[in-house]
């Protein structure tokens, strides 16, 4: 049922609450926004899955917290689900923080709740996060653009299968860019990308780092190339959630590793590397 009294009067006759859109940042609370912060001290129902980490998640009372994301079972909530909720509690006069990984308009499906709450005639505010396809790289020592190395970068899905006739991602023209990909969502189809990559004639010396965890106490990094990195993260066995960073910004993690601070102490690499 949609509000036909305007976006700021409830069902009831009260006032409307506001849904904020978050972005929660890549994981270390540090790196929440100061915006991120006050709205999550003010809000009186946090809307979230696991993907903003438990070291953010846990600084949230228990009873603010509503958990969208992967259920007991294994299965997700369904969007539906998150959509209506968002209408439900906002035309109960709540104040609501939708929580999302990262940046909520970077592959978060936050452009389809913004959309829906649009439709619903629903206030809402988006505050952009530090998307973990930028301070996940940036972290490990990556920077996804250098003057001598890669003057674009792509951000991509890994969620697509490759051999797919129409696969929403075309590989071949990334190859071409000559620029940095940075495919998130990319650790189970990996071996299919990275093979398509080299198909399409990058060259299979280029370098490539996974970011796993990125800033969360147990961060890991994976390197290799294009042919390589596949056994590399096998052997460690990365899982998600993990960023890839494909391109020769990836070779620059090895020249500042010496003096890079950042999670240190829970690297995985090679002897050389620690
Ligand atoms: N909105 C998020 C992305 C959501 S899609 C953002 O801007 O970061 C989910 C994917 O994000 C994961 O599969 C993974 O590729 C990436 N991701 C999110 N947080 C991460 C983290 N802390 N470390 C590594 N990858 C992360």
């Amino acid at each position: 049922m949609s509000d036909t009294s305007g976006a700021t009067e409830a069902e009831s006759g009260g006032t409307v609450g506001t849904v904020y859109l978050v972005g929660s940042g890549p994981g270390d609370p540090d790196l929440l926004t100061v915006k991120a912060r006050h709205l999550l001290d003010e809000a009186d129902v946090v809307l979230h899955d696991k993907l903003p980490g438990s070291e953010i998640l846990d600084q949230i009372p228990e009873e603010k917290r509503e958990d969208v994301g992967k259920r007991a079972g294994g299965e997700w909530t369904p969007q539906e689900y998150t959509n209506k909720r968002l209408v439900e509690l906002a035309r109960e006069g709540k104040r609501v923080v939708r929580l999302k990984g990262g940046d909520p308009f970077v592959f978060g499906r936050g452009g389809e709740e913004a959309e829906h709450l649009a439709s619903e005639e629903v206030p809402f505010e988006v505050v952009p996060g530090i998307t973990s396809a930028i301070g996940g790289p940036a972290v490990a020592g990556i920077p996804v653009t250098h003057r001598d190395h890669a003057s674009s970068v792509s951000f991509v899905t890994g969620h697509e299968d490759p051999t797919k006739e129409e696969s929403a991602v075309n590989w071949e023209a990334l190859a071409a860019t000559g620029g940095t990909i940075v495919v998130l969502m990319g650790v189970g189809k990996l071996p299919d990308y990275t093979k398509a990559l080299r198909d399409a004639g990058m060259d299979p010396h280029t370098p490539v780092a996974l970011v796993e965890r990125a800033t969360w106490p147990d961060m890991r990094v994976a390197t290799g190339t294009l042919e390589t990195v596949v056994d590399v993260c096998d052997a460690a066995g990365i899982e998600p959630p993990a960023i890839t960073v494909v391109g020769d910004v990836a070779g620059t993690r090895e020249r500042v590793l010496q003096f890079l601070r950042n999670g240190s102490e829970s690297e995985f690499g090679t002897e050389a590397e620690r």
